[in-house]
């Protein structure tokens, strides 16, 4: 399988703060981080809020400009490109934002919203792009004849819609999902999943979904990409990951998703303690504050994600930390 989009050490430090007697904190919000993504995959990116997960998807498509590390779009160096160069590239890589409150401009109607993108990147004569916004909107469940309204006008998963009816406006062949259902009512998440999961069969898309738990990206995933605190801890084929997750971390993730049961209800809280702050991480292995198995070595060195076997990991001791199925009786303090 090709690879679509890759990402080399790329890293990503804000400062924050900072005045007349006090130096800015640095806040090392995506600390050397390597993937692939390969072409016609749904590779999933998960982690608590502050792990840096969104901040890895705006660098993957130059939204943002990373401070060290490479993106390369089919081979293309991203950094290299100058501006026509990178908007052309723009049109095939489109991001899905996470609210559709106020990522959707209130004064725009859904046919300027979703058009939009067609006019920015002079796609078609004007009675084209008309019908081709109608199109999107009816590819997307809404009715053509909604391109008059505003967004207001909608529900949340509507809204969703649209934002994903104008990413799909410019032919993308990448899009990047930004947590694309947690702002929404989970009865209407399944709804927004299956559209994301269709539009990616129809149109031969390739999608990276960002997500805070592993609930959501379970059924619609192909590769998880776990996160921690700026880092990848672990990366694996999804059915592999929740058969056997190998991280003390990836573990307690998926020890925290709901289960059916309602007598295993109180597993549910085991990754309660606080993630600690991305501006002051800690020493060694940054999980080690909340990893129950954690030993003096992991205070001091940093283990590296390191090969097992079709998958990576970034954890000392994984080889000889008790089996995961013990994992609904170990609790992160
Ligand atoms: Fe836990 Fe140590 Fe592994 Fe980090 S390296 S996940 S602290 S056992
Ligand atoms: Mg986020």
């Amino acid at each position: 399988m090709s690879t679509i989009l890759e990402a080399t050490d790329l890293t990503k430090h804000f400062r924050s703060g900072g005045g007349l007697f006090h130096k800015p904190t640095i806040v090392r919000a995506v600390d050397g981080v390597s993937f692939a993504v390969r072409t016609g995959e749904t590779l999933a990116i998960v982690g608590e809020s502050g792990c840096g997960k969104s901040t890895v998807g705006r660098l993957a498509l130059r939204l943002l400009e990373a401070t060290s590390g490479s993106v390369k779009f089919e081979g293309k160096d991203l950094a290299s490109m100058d501006e026509d160069a990178l908007r052309g590239l723009r049109r095939e890589m489109q991001m899905v934002f996470q609210d559709p409150f106020s990522s959707l401009n209130p004064r725009m109607t859904l046919g300027d919203i979703v058009g939009e993108p067609l006019w920015l990147h002079g796609m078609g004569s004007a009675r084209e792009r008309r019908e081709r916004t109608r199109e999107l909107l009816s590819i997307v469940g809404l009715r053509p004849e909604h391109a008059q309204r505003y967004p207001h006008e909608f529900s949340g998963g509507q809204r969703q819609r649209i934002g994903i009816a104008r990413a799909l406006a410019s032919n993308p062949r990448l899009v990047i999902g930004d947590e694309p259902v947690s702002a929404l009512d989970v009865s209407i998440q399944a709804q927004v999943i299956n559209l994301l999961e269709d539009l990616k069969d129809r149109f031969s898309l390739t999608l990276v979904i960002i997500a805070h738990d592993l609930a959501v990206i379970r059924h619609m995933s192909d590769r998880v990409i776990v996160m921690y605190l700026g880092k990848i801890v672990e990366t694996a084929p999804t059915a592999a990951l929740y058969a056997e997750p190998l991280h003390p971390y990836t573990r307690a993730l998926l020890a925290a998703i709901p289960l059916p049961a309602p007598g295993l209800r109180a597993e549910r809280k085991l990754l309660e303690g606080d993630i600690p702050s991305p501006a002051n991480p800690p020493s060694g292995c940054r999980f080690h504050t909340r990893c129950p198995f954690a030993q003096a070595r992991c205070r001091e060195e940093e283990p590296a994600l390191r090969d097992a076997g079709g998958r990576e990991v970034a954890c000392h001791f994984y080889e000889t930390l008790p089996r995961a199925d013990a994992e609904r009786a170990v609790a992160i303090p």
